[in-house]
C-alpha cells in the first residue's frame, strides 16, 4: 500500500510530456466529456506523449467502473482508485505523485475550468515559469453566497498569512516538474495545495479566465467542507490567529484599567456603581474571549497531533494502466502492491 509521498517515477524511460490529473469524486456524467475535451486539447498541443491521470476518490456512482472502461479503450488514461474518500486535497496529491509527465496540469474533473487554456499555458512556461495558474475573472451561475464567501475568504486569507497566495485562485494550474516534485516533497497532512504550491516560489505567472457552470452534477464542496477547508488553510499558513490571544488581552486590559478608574472615582463621590447585569456582561464576554481562544489552540494542537502520528497521507487500492506495466516492474514488492495492474 501507498505509505508516504515519494518523489513521482518520472525518471523512468519515456515520461510523457504532459500528464493531466484530475481528481474525481461522483463525477460519472462529467467523465466521458473530460475525456474527450482533454484528449482533444493534448493531441493539439503535446501530440500522443502526454497522459491523463483520473483519480477516484471513493465515489458512489460508478466512476471507477467509467474510469476502468477509459483505461481499456484508451492508454493514455491512469486510472487509480483510493481506497475510500479522502476529500479533494489528498486526492489531488495522490494523482501529482502517480504523474510522471514532465509537466502537469491539474484540472478539476466537472469542467469549470477549460482544458482549453493549456496552449495559453505552455507558452508561459515556455517563457520561464514553473507555475502558471488560471485565475478567475468571473463564475458562471454559482450561487451568490459561494462567490461571496469564496471573494471574503481569499481576501481574508491574503490578509492572514506571511506567503503570497494569488486571489480568486483555485488548483487549475500547471506546473513544471521541478515545482511538481518541491510539492510532493512536503510530508504535511493537512494540505492546502495552492498555498503550498505559492510556498515554493521560483516563477509563476497568471492566465485570466472566466469560470464556467459545471458541466454536471453539484459542488461537492458544501458548506462544511468549505470552511474545514479555509480553517485548514489558516492554521496551515499563518499563526496570527494565536497573537488574538495577545492583543485581547492588551484590549480588555485597557478597558479593565478603564472601568477601575471609572469605579474608584463613583466610590469617592459616593455614587457606588452597581448592578448586577453590568457584572454578568463582563463575565460572560470574558468567558467567551477566554473559550475562543481555547478553540483557536486546539486548532492548532489538533493538527500537530495529526502530523505527530505520521500516517499516510492517502491509501491507493489499484492502479489501472496498461502504459504502466514496465514501471510496476521497477518497483519493490510494497510499491508494486499498490500499483497492481489487475
Ligand atoms: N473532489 C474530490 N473529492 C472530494 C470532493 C471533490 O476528488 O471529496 C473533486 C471533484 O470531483 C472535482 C474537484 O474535486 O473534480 C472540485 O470539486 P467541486 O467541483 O465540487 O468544487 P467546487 O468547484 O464547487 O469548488
Ligand atoms: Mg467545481
Amino acid at each position: 500500500m501507498q505509505s508516504q509521498i515519494t518523489p513521482s517515477k518520472h525518471t523512468l524511460a519515456c515520461a510523457p510530456r504532459l500528464s493531466v490529473v484530475v481528481p474525481c469524486y461522483n463525477e460519472y456524467e462529467s467523465l466521458s466529456e473530460l475525456h474527450a475535451r482533454v484528449v482533444g486539447v493534448c493531441e493539439g498541443q503535446v501530440g500522443p506523449e502526454y497522459e491523463l491521470v483520473l483519480i477516484n476518490d471513493g465515489s458512489t456512482d460508478g466512476t471507477w467502473m467509467l474510469i476502468q472502461e477509459l483505461c481499456g479503450r484508451d492508454s493514455h488514461v491512469v486510472g487509480v482508485n483510493l481506497s475510500r474518500n479522502h476529500g479533494h486535497q489528498l486526492a489531488l496529491s495522490a494523482g501529482l505523485t502517480i504523474a510522471r509527465g514532465d509537466r502537469v496540469l491539474i484540472l478539476d474533473a466537472d469542467l469549470q475550468d477549460p482544458p482549453e487554456l493549456l496552449g495559453e499555458m505552455m507558452a508561459l512556461m515556455d517563457a520561464g515559469s514553473h507555475v502558471v495558474y488560471g485565475q478567475r475573472t468571473n463564475r458562471e451561475e454559482e450561487t451568490w453566497f459561494k462567490i461571496q464567501s469564496a471573494s471574503l475568504f481569499y481576501r481574508l486569507l491574503r490578509k492572514l498569512v506571511d506567503i503570497e497566495i494569488p486571489v480568486d485562485t483555485g488548483d487549475f494550474r500547471l506546473m513544471s516538474r521541478r515545482a511538481v516534485d518541491l510539492l510532493n516533497s512536503m510530508p504535511e497532512q493537512n494540505r492546502f495545495i495552492r498555498g503550498m504550491v505559492s510556498w515554493i516560489g521560483l516563477q509563476q505567472s497568471a492566465v485570466r479566465y472566466e469560470r464556467q457552470a459545471r458541466f454536471a452534477g453539484e459542488t461537492k464542496y458544501p458548506f462544511s467542507k468549505m470552511l474545514r477547508f479555509a480553517v485548514d488553510a489558516v492554521t496551515g499558513f499563518s499563526i496570527t490567529p494565536l497573537r488574538i490571544a495577545s492583543y485581547l488581552g492588551i484590549v480588555l486590559g485597557v478597558m479593565g484599567v478603564g472601568l477601575l478608574v471609572y469605579t474608584g472615582y463613583s466610590l469617592i463621590i459616593g455614587e457606588t456603581v452597581q448592578g448586577w447585569a453590568s457584572l454578568m456582561t463582563v463575565v460572560v464576554i470574558l468567558g467567551s474571549f477566554q473559550l475562543l481562544i481555547l478553540g483557536v489552540l486546539g486548532e492548532y494542537l489538533g493538527r500537530l497531533f495529526m502530523e505527530a502520528k505520521r500516517r499516510p497521507i492517502f491509501i491507493i487500492d489499484q492502479i489501472v494502466a496498461a502504459s504502466r506495466e514496465a514501471e510496476l516492474g521497477d518497483l519493490t514488492d510494497a510499491q508494486a502492491d499498490a500499483r497492481r495492474v489487475p
